[in-house]
C-alpha cells in the first residue's frame, strides 16, 4: 500500500530524532511492502526563521492532505522572547486545532530491559507495565470561560463537558481497549463534580450500548493517582478528561523511566492523526548527536497502528526497539554512561533488528 506522511521535524533535536524515525519507517515499508511518500514541512522556530510565522498555511494544507503527520519537537531559547501567539509553541497548538484532534493517547510502557530505570520497586513491575492513557484534549477547564475580579482577589475557571465530547472520547478508549487487553478504567471525580457525573453516566451508556464486551470500571481521580504507584499493573486503558489526563499521563509516563522513551498520538474524528514524542526540543543537547530517538520511533509505531491500521508493522517496530535495548544499547539519558551510543547508532540498531531475518 502507499501512504502520504507529512513530517514536521521542528527545532532543537527535532531534525536529529526525525532522521532516525524516518529510517525506521522506510525499513518497515521495505519489509512489509508499503511505500511511504514523505513530505517535510516547516513548523515552530524553523518556520518563524524562514517565513515569519510558526505555522505557515502550506504546512497546514499538507497535513490535511496526508494520511498521518509525524512531528519532532518545537521551541528553544532563540524564540523565547516573542509574544505568546508568535512563539514556536503556537504552531503546535495551531496544528492540533486545524486537524481537529480531540483525543490524546499516551502509552506508558516499561520495556523489560529498562526495568532498573523505573522509580518503582521491582516487585511492583515484575510483570512489566503497559498502560495507555486516553485523554480528552479539547474540553474541560482549559477551554471554559475565565474570570478574574477587578480587585484581583477572586478567580474562576469554568469546567464544561458536553455529551457529544464525552461520547467520542469514550468510543476512542473502547476501540483502543479492543486492540489491547479489553479493559477500560474511567477516571473522574463524580463524588464532587457535576461534569464528572455526566462523564460517568455517558461513559457507562456508551459502554453498555456499544462495547459490552469491554470490561469497564470507574475510579475517582485521587484514588487513580494513588493506584498508579501502588498497583500499576491493574490498568490497561485509562480514560479521562483533559485536566485529570494531563496530570495522570505525566505520572504514568514517569513510572517507565526516561522521557526519551515516550511517544504520543493525537487523534480526531477520522484516521488522520499527529504523532510525536512527549519530550520537547531539548536545546541543551541539540546538535550533539546524543538524543534518544526511541520516543519518535515509537511514535512511528503508533502512527502505523492508529492512522494506517498496520498492526503487524507497528508491533514489528516495537519489537525492534525492545531488541535494541535487549542487546544492551543505551543512549546517555538511559544511563549509558561512557558506553552511550549516539542517536544515529540507536536508530541504526532498531533498523537492523527490524530488517533482520528471523
Ligand atoms: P525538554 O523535554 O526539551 O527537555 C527536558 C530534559 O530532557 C532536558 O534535559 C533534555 O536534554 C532531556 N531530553 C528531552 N528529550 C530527550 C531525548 N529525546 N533524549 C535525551 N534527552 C532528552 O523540555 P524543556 O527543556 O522544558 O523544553 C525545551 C523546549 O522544548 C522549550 O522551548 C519548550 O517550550 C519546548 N517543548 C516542546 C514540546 C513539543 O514540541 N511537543 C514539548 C515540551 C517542551
Amino acid at each position: 500500500m502507499e501512504f502520504k506522511i507529512t513530517v514536521l521535524p521542528g527545532d532543537g533535536i527535532g531534525p536529529e530524532i526525525m532522521a532516525e524515525a524516518l529510517k525506521v519507517l522506510t525499513a518497515a515499508g521495505a519489509k512489509f511492502g508499503h511505500k511511504f511518500r514523505v513530505k517535510s514541512c516547516l513548523i515552530g522556530g524553523a518556520a518563524i526563521d524562514e517565513t515569519g510565522e510558526p505555522l505557515p498555511k502550506e504546512t497546514v494544507d499538507n497535513c490535511l492532505r496526508a494520511d498521518a503527520v509525524l512531528l519532532g519537537a518545537v521551541g528553544g531559547p532563540k524564540w523565547e522572547n516573542l509574544p505568546v501567539k508568535q512563539r514556536p509553541e503556537a504552531g503546535l497548538l495551531g496544528i492540533r486545532s486545524a486537524l481537529g484532534l480531540y483525543a490524546n493517547l499516551r502509552p506508558a510502557r516499561l520495556f523489560a530491559p529498562l526495568k532498573a530505570a523505573s522509580p518503582l520497586k521491582s516487585e511492583l513491575i515484575q510483570d512489566g507495565l503497559d498502560v495507555l492513557v486516553v485523554r480528552e484534549l479539547t474540553g474541560d477547564v482549559y477551554f471554559g470561560r475565565r474570570f478574574r475580579s477587578e480587585d484581583g482577589n477572586t478567580a474562576m475557571d469554568e469546567m464544561c463537558y458536553s455529551v457529544h465530547e464525552i461520547e467520542r472520547i469514550a468510543r476512542r478508549a473502547f476501540e483502543c481497549a479492543k486492540l489491547r487487553s479489553g479493559k477500560v478504567t474511567s477516571v473522574d471525580k463524580a463524588n464532587v463534580l457535576t461534569t464528572s457525573r455526566l462523564w460517568r453516566e455517558v461513559v457507562t451508556r456508551v459502554h453498555d450500548e456499544e462495547y459490552p464486551d469491554v470490561q469497564l470500571s470507574h475510579l475517582y481521580v485521587d484514588n487513580a493517582a494513588m493506584q498508579l504507584v501502588v498497583n500499576p499493573a491493574q490498568f490497561d486503558v485509562i480514560l479521562t478528561s483533559n485536566l485529570f489526563g494531563d496530570i495522570l499521563s505525566d505520572e504514568a509516563s514517569m513510572i517507565t523511566g526516561s522521557i526519551g522513551m515516550l511517544p504520543s498520538a493525537s487523534l480526531g474524528a477520522g484516521p488522520l492523526g499527529l504523532y510525536e514524542p512527549i519530550h520537547g526540543s531539548a536545546p541543551d543537547i541539540a546538535g550533539k548527536g546524543i538524543a534518544n530517538p526511541l520516543a519518535t520511533i515509537l511514535s512511528v509505531a503508533m502512527m502505523l497502528r492508529h492512522s494506517l491500521r498496520l498492526e503487524d508493522e507497528a508491533r514489528a517496530v516495537e519489537d525492534a526497539v525492545n531488541a535494541a535495548l535487549e542487546s544492551g544499547l543505551r543512549t546517555k539519558d538511559l544511563g549509558g554512561g561512557d558506553r552511550s551510543v549516539s542517536c544515529e547508532e540507536m536508530g541504526d540498531a532498531v533498523m537492523g533488528h527490524l530488517t533482520a531475518k528471523k
